[in-house]
């Protein structure tokens, strides 16, 4: 017999802590039982009990092209004919990380990782080594992975469970994180005209995806590296999210900043775990083993997960792929805003290429973390629940951007927007 979500959610929480293998999975801010996924097909998921939804988290931001993309899936099982590691170099690594640069030209030397959080965690270690400073700025709402120094007031999950800052971190280590608020470029100064020569780096989500979608005000980003240039301090741009999604080239393309470093995730592995770090070539030369920063991983450029990745980047610079995606977001964002409007819902909607967020807010302009933070919770979990039953699956938190695919046609958006439609009418 099929086991349902709920069955296999209380077989779970014996085994696995909370039942899941990462938090947000666990629908704990919206409450009730998460979806146990059995399958999924270009813009849908498929739950336990093959109901099926429009989905807009696509593995968090991996399935840009949709899941099970044929290309991707044909280079999986080819790639795996001839073994699934090895452990010593392969060709594949070179032409994969050749196409990244291709893609994201600021990345003149890279090294790919399995995770986003590697690729932070081994950025920050670099940017530390490379200028000998030990303090870090981060920004509040930001998350950039699960590494010590970063889980310091950081979004995602964090946010979502109320926890600023996590156990388990010791204060000594703790001390060194600087963190102010996104989108204020007078804070920062501040801090930098104190301290800056004691800073290695600043790291920063270039659209904050993790206290739902806050885009860069006008000269944010640019503040941030003529800070960085007066003080010697390496600027991150982690594009773990945004990298391949807010345009090809990333937020570095769309905002036209070159920063220092840079590190990738999600889609750079489509589907696989991957993530890599990259910049300038004097930095990461810094990295072992040519340099004294040690860094590295057992299965990292793993063929299966290269292959992946590289079919997925070559389809997505096939044709206009970017602006069918952010026109397709643009559809779902400013119809979102109109069916929230004729049933007399306050919502504040951000979009960039293929990222949105809505807020339940009367706020217009949603530009930093207080304001995100101050959205009526409650009844974005209703909306949750309400479109979960309509058959739309959104990310499980007001703390998450939402994502649009290349699958993601209008027959997808107008079911949306009509769901939308009738659960607004419901608030
Ligand atoms: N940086 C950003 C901006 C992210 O959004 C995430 C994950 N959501 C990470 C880093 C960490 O990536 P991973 O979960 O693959 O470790």
């Amino acid at each position: 017999m099929t086991k349902n979500s709920q069955q296999l959610f209380n077989e779970a929480q014996d085994v696995i802590p909370g039942g899941v293998n990462s938090p947000v999975r666990a629908f704990n801010s919206v409450g009730g039982t998460p979806l146990f996924i059995k399958k999924a097909q270009g813009a849908y998921i498929f739950d336990a009990e093959d109901k099926k939804y429009v989905d807009y988290v696509g593995s968090w931001g991996p399935m840009i092209l949709g899941h099970n993309h044929p290309a991707i899936l044909e280079a999986v099982i080819e790639t795996a004919q001839n073994g699934l590691s090895f452990g010593a170099p392969t060709e594949l690594e070179i032409t994969m990380a050749e196409k990244v640069r291709e893609i994201v030209p600021s990345m003149e030397r890279l090294r790919m990782v399995s995770s986003g959080t590697e690729a932070t965690m081994s950025a920050i270690r670099l940017a530390r080594g490379f200028t000998g400073r030990d303090k870090i700025l981060k920004f509040e709402g930001c998350y950039h992975g699960h590494a010590d120094s970063l889980l310091v007031k950081a979004g995602s999950g964090m946010l979502t469970m109320g926890v600023p800052s996590s156990p388990g971190i010791p204060e000594d280590v703790a001390k060194h994180t600087l963190t102010v608020s996104f989108n204020n470029i007078d804070e920062v100064k501040e801090i930098f005209e104190k301290i800056g020569d004691e800073i290695a780096c600043i790291i920063v989500e270039p659209v904050a995806g993790n206290m739902n979608c806050i885009p860069p005000v006008a000269g944010f980003l640019e503040g941030l590296r003529d800070i960085c240039d007066q003080y010697n301090s390496v600027l991150i741009f982690d594009e773990v999210m945004t990298g391949f999604r807010v345009a090809l080239g990333g937020a570095q393309a769309h905002y036209n900043i070159v920063p220092d470093l840079t590190t990738l995730g999600k889609v750079i592995g489509g589907g696989m775990p991957v993530g890599a770090f990259g910049g300038k070539k004097e930095i990461m030369d810094y990295i072992a083993p040519v340099g004294p920063v040690y860094q590295a991983g057992t299965l990292s450029g793993n063929p299966i997960a290269m292959a992946a990745g590289l079919a997925s980047l070559t389809e997505l610079c096939k044709g206009n792929k970017h602006q069918q995606l952010s026109d397709a977001t643009e559809k779902l964002a400013m119809g979102l805003k109109a069916a929230a409007e004729r049933n007399g819902v306050s919502l504040a909607i951000n979009y960039v290429g293929a990222m949105f967020g809505f807020f339940f807010t009367e706020e217009e302009n949603i530009t930093c973390f207080a304001q995100a933070t101050a959205c009526d919770g409650d009844k974005f979990n209703r909306f949750f629940h309400l479109m979960l039953e309509e058959g739309v699956y959104l990310a499980p938190s007001s703390f998450e951007a939402g994502f649009v695919s290349t699958a993601h046609g209008d027959a997808e958006i107008e079911f949306t927007l009509a769901a939308a439609d009738r659960c607004f009418a419901k608030l």
